[in-house]
């Protein structure tokens, strides 16, 4: 059994068999397998040739084909190697003889022989070897890792383990068929993270390397409420799990009584409690959870994973879709936020950039795109015409930038008027405020729009220069720095002086060790991953706004988000201790 420790990014415990996507740079470490099941062992090595060198093969005629046979040769080189009596003896031999994993063993035989090839000081030896190291990936992408488009084509359920995956692989994955994932890169607040949450499929990001540990079918537990991996389970710690399990969705079946009462203190402040989505029918899975609305609709994954951009009658279904299920309530629509971990699969809006999250990403890429704007812009306006509608731009750093977006929205206007098409006339504009620039200008922001939404995913990553989904800087990466605590206040300080709503949609807003601070801080909105909604209303209806305040001026004096983190545990614990236990 061997236990990881990573960043846990949705919760939920989920047990089941390990699929291993394949990985670029395999690291193989000495790993042993029971005397009974070196047979299995053996029989899985035979099947990884055969399947490697079926792949050679039709590299080979490939290769031939588009370059000539002189090339394709390498490849039949490839054949007649990995398809050698010898060589399939000596690794059987590594397996039965000393009880290694068959991937270990492979490793050991190919490395070995290309070792010697390059001692020879002859450079076309020498270049041969690379030839081994080739092979020896070939057999253990077979052994090791699964293609990922196989992750869309499952028969059994599967807990899915890789080195990274981007959110347009995790928007496809099937929650009934991938019990899990849990990957050795990541962040807490990458869109990849979001995605899992958005599918509710318990997930642990930035593990660092252990996929090389697993074989594919090794049974897995991953516990995305404590963020830990376990590979393969002792029989007592799988118990413990299962037990665990069962008491989590009881507490999650005691929290859905609450759906119908209101998010309100205990001194009845009222709280407007929303959810985040990515997909239409998600609205749905906010009302089941008892919200107010839908904070915040990211609609860039209209985009992700097709071919060509969405058109205004597919934007205008998608946000009617919403607006059907939400009936009276309230939806914010934010215009795309395409760019830096969210690319179209369109590659006209994958700018080659060096610093891809401080590039051409977002409301930056739209007011460059015009049509594309444009097409979203006027979407929005005829859903306006059918419910509550509210538009809101994400990425804005500078004034300019949001009187651009507006006097663009202007435009559009005048265009459906002179078409005749129905749309609110008075649709609220809204910015989000994640770049620390906004948060700095907040007041002058404050006098252009009805509405600041807070993107703390963002604006934490830009205020510590940590970037968001890289596991090596997650220490720094912190809802409860200081400094972002203070750009928080200065926003809702602007907000209320100028009586504009303010909210808070980033991830923060769904972490129950926050809410008293954020209700003492002076906010009234959060908008949260669906399934987080629940918690937090739990929290809010526990609190007094008095408690709240104290909450939050004690924090606002410590000087590290351990601190805080640290204050902010203790005092919800001493609460809601069910909540942080
Ligand atoms: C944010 O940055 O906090 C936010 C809500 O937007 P996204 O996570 O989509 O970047
Ligand atoms: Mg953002």
């Amino acid at each position: 059994m061997e236990i990881k420790r990573g960043i846990a990014v949705s919760p939920g415990v989920a047990i089941g068999p390990a699929l291993v996507l394949d990985t670029e740079s395999f690291r193989i470490p000495q790993r042993y397998v029971e005397e009974d099941l070196l047979a299995g062992e053996t029989a899985r090595l035979r099947e990884a040739l055969a399947a490697a060198a079926e792949q050679a093969r039709i590299n080979q005629d490939e290769v031939s084909e588009k370059l000539g046979k002189q090339y394709g040769a390498i490849f039949a080189a490839h054949v007649h190697l990995i398809e050698d009596a010898g060589l399939a003896q000596e690794i059987e031999n590594l397996i039965l003889n000393e009880g290694f994993a068959a991937e270990y063993a492979v490793s050991r035989v190919m490395r070995r022989h290309a070792k010697t090839l390059e001692s020879i000081d002859r450079g076309y030896f020498a270049s041969r070897a690379i030839d081994l190291f080739d092979i020896e990936k070939a057999i253990l992408r077979n052994l090791l890792g699964q293609r990922r488009e196989q992750v869309q084509q499952l028969k059994e359920p599967v807990i899915v383990l890789s080195h990274d995956l981007t959110p347009s692989e995790t928007a496809v994955l099937d929650p009934h068929k991938v019990y899990a994932f849990a990957t050795e890169a990541g962040g807490r607040a990458s869109h990849t993270a979001i995605m899992a949450g958005a599918l509710e499929i318990p997930a642990v990001v930035g593990l660092g390397r252990f996929i090389t540990d697993v074989s594919g079918g090794d049974l897995v537990i991953v516990d995305g409420n404590r963020g830990v991996v376990i590979l393969n389970p002792d029989e007592e710690t799988r118990e413990r799990y299962e037990r665990t399990r069962t008491s989590h969705l009881s507490f999650e079946s005691r929290l859905g009584e609450l759906r119908d009462l209101p998010a309100e203190t205990r001194d009845k402040v009222r709280v407007l409690l929303h959810g985040n989505i990515e997909f239409p029918q998600e609205a749905a899975h906010c009302l089941e959870r008892g919200s107010d609305g839908v904070g915040l609709y990211r609609t860039e994954f209209l985009y992700l994973g097709k071919e060509s951009d969405p058109s205004e009658a597919e934007h205008l279904d998608a946000y009617s879709t919403v607006l059907r299920i939400l009936g009276s309530k309230p939806i914010v629509i934010r215009t795309l936020d395409l760019g830096a971990d969210k690319f179209a699969t369109n590659t006209e809006y994958k700018p080659d950039e060096r610093n891809p999250f401080l590039g051409l990403r977002s409301v930056r890429l739209c007011l460059r795109n015009l049509t594309l704007f444009k097409t979203q812009m006027r979407a929005i306006l005829r859903a306006s015409a059918f419910g509550d509608v509210r538009i809101m731009f994400p990425m804005v750093s500078t004034v300019l930038e949001l009187r651009q977006c507006k006097m663009i929205l202007a435009e559009v206007k005048e265009d459906l008027e002179e078409e005749g098409i129905a749309f609110n006339p008075k649709l609220p504009v809204g910015t989000m405020i994640e770049v620390p620039s906004a948060a700095i200008m907040a007041e002058q922001l404050a006098r252009e729009v009805s509405f600041f939404s807070i993107g703390t995913n963002d604006l934490i990553q830009y205020t510590l220069a940590a970037d968001r989904t890289n596991e090596a800087v997650a220490s720094l990466y912190s809802p409860g720095d200081p400094a972002v605590l203070r750009l928080i206040d200065l926003v809702v300080k602007a907000a209320l002086k100028h009586k504009v709503e303010v909210n808070v949609c980033g991830e923060m807003s769904g972490e129950p060790i926050y809410t008293l601070l954020l209700l003492g801080m002076g906010l009234r909105q959060l908008s949260v991953t669906p399934h987080k909604i629940p918690e937090i209303k739990k929290i809010i209806r526990s609190v007094t706004l008095q408690e709240a305040k104290q909450v939050a001026q004690e924090a606002m004096c410590l000087e590290t988000a351990r601190d805080v983190n640290n204050y902010l545990r203790e005092q919800t614990r001493r609460i809601l201790p069910e909540v942080v236990g």
